[in-house]
């Protein structure tokens, strides 16, 4: 803990800080900590802002983030929209907009419309400080219209980036949530946790000592296509029982289509391009008490919960948040059905409880965690290698 990113982390975790606790926190030296200080707020990331407690002597000047002193452009896609978000440094939308959705075609059909769109927002903001543009994709292998590899994450980067000569980082959505949830949660980087994100697949997304966890391929967290019936439904990825087919929103829809009086009654449309709608309405249903409707997200749950105790068994988890549209209306539901499984099942559960939370940043949580994500990479990773200047 020597260096600048790593002091405007403890200073965006800690909220707000003054100069000793710093001094404490890394065990560098008060004129090295001046120095950064000074010059964090040299560069505005950082201001001054009222006294804290003395402890004898004079009353400390307490270090907060600027949140207005960078914007970074946060971008989500989905079929049926894409949405573009200015965030700041505080992790507040300071700016929104959205278009049509990149329904089945691929990447290199969507790439060229979205750089003129993202150009044309950044232009509106009248901002100097956009940091870069982050862009959250769904999971990777498992949507019909994208099937992503680590190419493809470049070569959507190198058209985005070439539409608005700016960073741009892309990162598979679940990813997205766990950074966002960092960022904003003010956690700190010594807090190892996990993101559940459920949109059409699920996706599971790891923050070790303050970095992301990618896997070899950038293939991580592909928690859709853990086994929770091996004599279940086909899955997309050619094996049986997986998460995904047992428990994600397509099969959901279809169990409810299976229901005629559920589907009319609902109005389910049942078509590809419709499967979050759809989604919702069943929630909904559920929501105000309809057991058809109860008992098919309860047994999403069930599965869910199934697939989080394998995991947890591996990983031993602290923390664990549930992100994404697919928990916007029943997360609780989810929620509950994740702990009570947890506390029952996991190997652990005698000498650990893992806290299991819903996020707080609503269905914008992969915009704004690509957002995040290019702020804690320009900003705070960014930084750290440079030794020598403190
Ligand atoms: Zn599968």
């Amino acid at each position: 803990m020597e260096t600048v990113g790593a002091i405007l982390d403890l200073i965006r975790s800690g909220g707000t800080v003054s100069r000793t606790e710093l001094i404490e926190q890394t065990g560098l030296t008060g004129a090295s900590i001046t120095k950064i200080v000074r010059q964090l707020l040299d560069d505005g990331l950082v201001v001054e802002t009222g006294s804290g407690d003395s402890t004898g002597g004079k009353r400390p000047t307490l270090l907060q983030l600027n949140p207005a002193a960078r914007v970074a452009i946060g971008v989500s896609l989905d079929e049926d929209r894409v949405t573009y978000l200015a965030v700041n440094l505080g992790g507040q939308v300071v700016a929104r907009s959205s278009s049509k959705g990149t329904g089945s075609r691929k990447p290199s059909e969507v790439a060229p419309r979205m750089g003129e769109e993202i150009a044309a927002f950044v232009e509106s903001l009248e901002l100097d400080a956009v940091v870069g543009i982050g862009v959250g994709i769904p999971g990777r292998r498992d949507t019909a219209w994208f099937d992503a590899t680590a190419w493809e994450h470049r070569a959507l980067e190198d058209a985005l980036m070439q539409a608005t000569g700016r960073k741009v980082m892309v990162e598979n959505d679940s990813t997205c949530a766990a950074i966002g949830e960092y960022w904003v949660g003010r956690m700190a980087s010594t807090d190892d946790f996990a993101t559940v994100y459920m949109a059409s697949g699920f996706g599971f997304g790891l923050m070790i000592q303050g970095q992301t966890y990618r896997g070899s391929a950038a293939n991580a967290g592909e928690l859709g296509h853990v086994l929770v019936d091996s004599h279940g439904e086909p899955c997309i990825c050619g094996r049986r029982g997986c998460l995904h087919a047992m428990g994600g929103m397509v099969r959901i829809v279809q169990l409810a289509l299976l229901d005629e009086d559920l589907a009319t009654e609902l109005r389910l449309r049942g078509t590809a391009r419709t499967t979050h709608a759809d989604f919702d309405r069943i929630a909904r249903a559920a929501v105000k008490g309809d057991d058809r409707a109860g008992a098919l997200i309860r047994q999403s749950a069930r599965y869910l919960a199934s697939a989080v105790v394998s995991v947890n068994n591996v990983l031993d988890l602290d923390q664990l948040i549930l992100a994404g549209p697919g928990f916007s209306l029943v997360g609780e539901i989810y929620a509950e059905a994740v702990s009570e499984r947890l506390s029952q099942d996991s190997w652990s559960r005698t000498a650990t409880t893992v806290r299991v939370g819903l996020s707080g940043l609503g269905n914008d949580v992969a915009a704004i965690g690509a957002a995040t994500l290019v702020m804690h990479s320009e900003l705070t990773l960014q930084n750290r290698p440079r030794r020598n200047r403190d």
